[in-house]
């Protein structure tokens, strides 16, 4: 299964408040950008020199928590009721 198939068997109910948190101040001195890389949902983008994120369509893999090694990112799962839902049909 391709990464982009996975999004015709997943369905989200977004929480107004983000269930992670960057520090965007700690992004600006990191050399490999490892969340734009390796976040499957692309939730993470570098634009004219600075680190953008949107949690919405966070696929809640835990990928840029343990990929950041400056710690700018504060990760809990969303709460309850709200996040992605995946479906098996
Ligand atoms: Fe992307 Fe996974 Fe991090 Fe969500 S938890 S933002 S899908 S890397």
């Amino acid at each position: 299964m391709i990464v982009e198939e996975i999004f015709n068997l997943v369905k989200y109910e977004i929480d107004d408040r983000a269930h992670i948190i960057v520090d965007t101040a700690k992004c600006a001195n990191c050399d490999h950008k490892a969340c734009v890389i390796c976040c499957p949902a692309a939730c993470y983008s570098w634009e004219s020199g600075k680190l953008n994120f949107a949690y919405e369509a966070c696929l809640e893999c835990g990928t840029c928590e343990i990929v950041c090694d400056k710690k700018a990112i504060d990760w809990h799962y969303p709460r309850g009721g709200f996040g992605v839902c995946f479906r098996l049909t």
